[in-house]
C-alpha cells in the first residue's frame, strides 16, 4: 500500500469517527412525552392527554374509523395509567435515518368521533374519544310518555284522546311519534321506557299511575309527547316546556333540531310548572308540543306519511347534539 492511500484511508476513518461521535444536533433535543387517560364525567367518553414540558409539534390525520397522532423528534414515552380498552390503541415507534427524526403515532381506531384541542403553547394535547362507537346514549335511562290515550278511572268509559282537529287524533299521533323515537333512541345505545304502548287500552296507565312509574324507574331523561292545539288558526310549530333548569339546554337542541329536520317553526322552550313536568322527579324532563292541529300549514305536515318519523328522528338528534355538545363543558 502506497503511502497516500494509507494517508486517504486515515482520513476517511477519522470522517467516519466524526460522524459517528457527533451526531446531528437535532437529534439531541429530542422530547419526553408523557401520555396519560383523563378522567371524564361521561362514562362514554374517554380523553386522552398527551403533554410535555416543550413544544409538541405534531400532525393528525383522521378519517371515519381512525385517528392517527404523530409527534416528531420524541425521544421517550411515558404511558401512564391508560386502561385502554383493547387492540383499537397501539403506538408505534418510527426513526427515519435521514433526518435522524423519531416519531411516536398513536393509532385509534374504530373511534369515529373525536375531538382535539390544544393549548396555545402546543405544550398539551386533549384527546376526546367515544367508547361505543355510534351509540351516544349508551347506558342513559330514558321514559317516553305518549301524552293522553288513558281511560276515566271510576267508569271506564271515558277515554281522553287530547286534541281532536278533524280526523287527526292527538292520542294516535303522540303514540305513534312515540314508538318511532323509542325505536330510534334504542339503536342509539339507550334504554327506553313507555308509559303506554297502546291506543284504546284499559290497561293504559292514568296521569297519576304515570308519575309512579316514573319516579320509580327514576330515569335520566323523561320526554312527554304532545300535539297542540289553538282556538285560532295562525299559531304553529314547536314549543317545548321544562321545569328545571337542567332540561333547558336539551330543550333547546330538541326544538332546534327538531324544526329544522321537520320543517317546522321553532317557537320558544318555556319555563312552565306543567303538572306532568311538577309531578316527577326526573330534572332532565321536557313537554313537547311537537306542532299545532289547528295550524292549517301544520295540518298539511301531519297528512305526511313520513311526519312522524321526521318528529321523532328530530327529537333524537336533538338528545344526540346535546350529549355530543357536552364535551364542550367539561374540564
Ligand atoms: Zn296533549
Amino acid at each position: 500500500m502506497k503511502r497516500w492511500q494509507l494517508s486517504i484511508g486515515i482520513a476517511l476513518c477519522l470522517i467516519l469517527f466524526v460522524l459517528i461521535s457527533f451526531p446531528n444536533k437535532e437529534s439531541q433535543t429530542s422530547l419526553p412525552l408523557v401520555v396519560e387517560q383523563v378522567e371524564t364525567p361521561l362514562d362514554h367518553f374517554h380523553k386522552l392527554r398527551f403533554s410535555s414540558d416543550f413544544l409538541l409539534p405534531y400532525q393528525i390525520n383522521y378519517d371515519e374509523n381512525t385517528v392517527t397522532i404523530s409527534f416528531q423528534n420524541i425521544h421517550h414515552i411515558q404511558m401512564q395509567d391508560i386502561e385502554l380498552l383493547d387492540d383499537t390503541f397501539f403506538v408505534s415507534n418510527y426513526f427515519d435515518p435521514q433526518s435522524r427524526e423519531s416519531s411516536f403515532t398513536f393509532h385509534l381506531e374504530n373511534y369515529p368521533y373525536m375531538y382535539l384541542s390544544s393549548d396555545p403553547t402546543y405544550r398539551k394535547h386533549d384527546i376526546f374519544f367515544q367508547k361505543y362507537p355510534y351509540r351516544i346514549l349508551f347506558g342513559k335511562i330514558i321514559v317516553i310518555d305518549p301524552g293522553h290515550g288513558a281511560f276515566d278511572e271510576k267508569t271506564l268509559s271515558i277515554y281522553d284522546p287530547g286534541s281532536i282537529v278533524g280526523d287527526l287524533v292527538e292520542s294516535e299521533i303522540n303514540l305513534e311519534v312515540s314508538l318511532l323515537l323509542k325505536m330510534m333512541l334504542e339503536d342509539r345505545g339507550a334504554k327506553v321506557y313507555l308509559t303506554r304502548e297502546r291506543e284504546h287500552c284499559t290497561e293504559n296507565p292514568r296521569l297519576l299511575q304515570r308519575f309512579e312509574m316514573v319516579n320509580f324507574i327514576n330515569p335520566d331523561i323523561f320526554l312527554s309527547i304532545h300535539q297542540n292545539e289553538s282556538e285560532y288558526d295562525y299559531p304553529n310549530g314547536i314549543f317545548v316546556y321544562h321545569e328545571h333548569k337542567e332540561a333547558f339546554l336539551l330543550g333547546q337542541e330538541i326544538m332546534h333540531q327538531t324544526a329544522k329536520i321537520a320543517d317546522l317553526k321553532p317557537n320558544h322552550v318555556l319555563n312552565d310548572p306543567l303538572l306532568t313536568l311538577k309531578s316527577i322527579s326526573t330534572k332532565k324532563a321536557l313537554l313537547i308540543e311537537c306542532a299545532f292541529l289547528s295550524n292549517p300549514m301544520d295540518r298539511e305536515r301531519y297528512r305526511q306519511n313520513d311526519f312522524t318519523w321526521l318528529l321523532a328522528k328530530g327529537i333524537t338528534q336533538g338528545l344526540v347534539k346535546y350529549f355530543e355538545n357536552q364535551y364542550f363543558y367539561v374540564e
